[in-house]
């Protein structure tokens, strides 16, 4: 099914995120994951894309499983910053073959290494949904977007103005950067919508269930932390089962509060975690049936 459809059907939705293993090693663990994540049947479950090597070559094949073996609809991640464009119609190709029916295109981080813009290849996202919408047109397209602005972007209007692009270019839904102050997000609503973005926005909720993945987040995207998330850090940080629990409960809280003021798809970041998703969902069960 395409996830547009999921969106546009007027419930509630919950969606589930995975990555693909970094190694053939770890991909039986990964699979038992996916598949535990899949049995709680979400409305659909997504699989990142790795920016170049590496994990990127699993995708497909755990959307396909995602879809194929375990029944739930999938979304496959595509970045574009390190491939060329026959490489990217490669993976188009890939996706045709094996049944994948959505797709979230992204630019991707550029490598370190690299002098941007890189010569023939893709600059932005909204060139890679260009290409999509050309090549591979019956694909349902999700971009990503920055309730805080994207960190390359001198402010919010210029990056919402690049959201527009994408969106114009032919996308069917947007997934949201994570945000742990939900007066955040309702700004950008307001902000998007004025600017004439109008697609479903799936709200993504990332369950922060250990103190170092804080501060690894906030390292990489400087996201703002609410002083009573803070404080649940200071408390419960050095108690890895204390700090679990309050970080599904901080996480719980936000999706209900998003869900009571109207909105309505909820993307939680699961980090191929069962049991955090199994919780949240639980926590959700008469909220998500509305
Ligand atoms: P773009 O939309 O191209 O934007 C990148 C920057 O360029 C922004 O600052 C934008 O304002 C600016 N810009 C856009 N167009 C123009 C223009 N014409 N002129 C000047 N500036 C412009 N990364 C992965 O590698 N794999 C994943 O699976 C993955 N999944 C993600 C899922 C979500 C929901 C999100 C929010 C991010 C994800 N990322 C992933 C990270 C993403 O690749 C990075 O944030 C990347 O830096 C930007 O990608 P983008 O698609 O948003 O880029």
């Amino acid at each position: 099914m395409q996830v547009k459809e999921i969106l546009n059907s007027g419930k509630v939705t919950l969606s589930f995120e995975v990555f693909p293993p970094k190694t053939s090693d770890a991909f039986e663990a990964v699979d038992a994951a996916v598949n535990q994540i899949a049995a709680l049947r979400p409305d659909f479950m997504s699989v990142t894309y790795g920016a170049g090597g590496g994990t990127s070559a699993y995708t497909v094949r755990i959307a396909k499983d995602i879809k194929e073996k375990y029944g739930v609809t999938s979304l496959a991640h595509l970045s574009c910053v390190s491939s060329t464009r026959e490489q990217v119609r490669g993976m188009l190709d890939q996706m045709k073959e094996n049944g994948i029916e959505n797709v979230l295109a992204l630019r991707g981080d550029i490598p370190k290494d690299a002098t941007f813009p890189l010569a023939n290849q893709y600059h932005y996202a909204s060139e890679l949904i260009e290409e999509i919408r050309n090549y591979a047109p019956n694909l349902c397209i999700g971009a990503a977007c920055y309730p805080e602005g994207h960190p390359e972007s001198a402010n919010k209007a210029e990056d919402i103005q690049h959201l527009k692009e994408k969106v114009d270019a032919g996308v069917d839904f947007i997934t949201t950067q994570m945000f742990f102050d939900n007066a955040i997000l309702h700004n950008y609503l307001y902000r998007i919508r004025e600017a004439g973005v109008n697609v479903p926005v799936c709200a993504g909720i990332m369950p922060v269930t250990a103190a170092s993945q804080m501060k690894r987040i906030f390292q990489l995207s400087g996201t703002y932390l609410p002083a009573r998330f803070k404080s649940i850090l200071d408390r419960f940080g050095g108690n890895p089962a204390a700090m679990k629990q309050a970080g599904i409960a901080y996480a719980t809280e936000q999706i209900i509060d998003l869900i009571a003021n109207g909105v309505d798809h909820i993307h939680v970041y699961t980090m191929n975690k069962p049991e955090i998703a199994a919780q949240i969902q639980a926590n959700l069960s008469e909220i998500i049936n509305l």
